[in-house]
């Protein structure tokens, strides 16, 4: 049997970690698990219900009735809502608030953290977040950081939303984003910060392929161990 492989990919909005682990789980044959998704599944239900993100007694109030899972479609994990896969509803800029604020509450960490662990028991993965490689699966065999600087991610997640037919400027997003990095690097628990092993990828002169490269060669590197 092949040996189970696990790499973790975390770092800020926008740095492109979803990209990046797209193709890592094309090339190598991985299932992609996008942890992101799963925040931002919690906070539609919660935007849904009415509940201000911030009130944290409502929301784990409401946990135990999130039917929350995911399904295996084309090698990347879709979350479902419901039995029902979450679409383009959980990207909108409020749901990435919302995201970002729910994902503060240790109770919604908690709730999210077996689902996250037990695909990577199963399968080679290539998961991404924040808490990846420190929390979720310390044992990974890679773990990379992903860093660019704050105005190249604002203008990537800009021009993906642009493409969305979302009516923001640019300027909203770089604010938006920043209050998301102070929000998801500051907070008390499972704060993004990169794991004591991870290696760093600054890649904000980097197009897609190219941080790709850099990746894989890091990867080949471990795997021929
Ligand atoms: O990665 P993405 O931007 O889709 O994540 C949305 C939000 O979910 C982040 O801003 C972050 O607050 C939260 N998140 C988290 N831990 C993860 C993944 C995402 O706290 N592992």
């Amino acid at each position: 049997m092949n040996k189970l492989i696990n790499i973790a990919i975390d770092g800020p909005s926008g740095s492109g970690k979803s990209t990046l682990a797209s193709m890592i789980a094309a090339h190598y044959g991985f299932i992609y698990i996008d942890t992101g998704a799963m925040y931002r599944t919690v906070g539609l239900y919660i935007q849904r219900k009415g509940f201000a993100s911030d009130d944290k007694e409502a929301i784990v109030s409401v946990l135990p009735e999130i039917n929350i899972d995911m399904v295996l479609m084309n090698g990347k994990g879709v979350v479902t809502l419901d039995g029902v896969p979450v679409g383009d509803e959980i990207r909108t800029p409020k749901s990435s608030m919302y995201a970002s604020d729910v994902s503060k509450i240790p109770e919604v960490r908690a709730f999210l953290l077996d689902l996250q662990r037990d695909i990577a028991k199963r399968r080679s993965t290539v998961m991404d977040g924040r808490d990846i490689g420190t929390v979720i699966l310390p044992d990974a065999q890679v773990k990379l950081f992903l860093i660019a600087d704050d105005t190249v991610r604002a203008h990537r997640r800009y021009m993906e939303l642009l493409e969305k037919g979302e009516k923001v400027t640019e300027e909203e997003v770089l604010s938006d984003m920043r209050r998301r990095d102070k929000n998801d690097s500051g907070r008390e628990v499972c704060p993004a910060v990169a794991a004591k092993d991870a290696i760093l990828l600054d890649n904000s002169g980097l197009s897609a392929e190219a941080t790709f490269e850099k990746a894989k060669e890091i990867i080949d590197g471990v795997l021929a161990k």
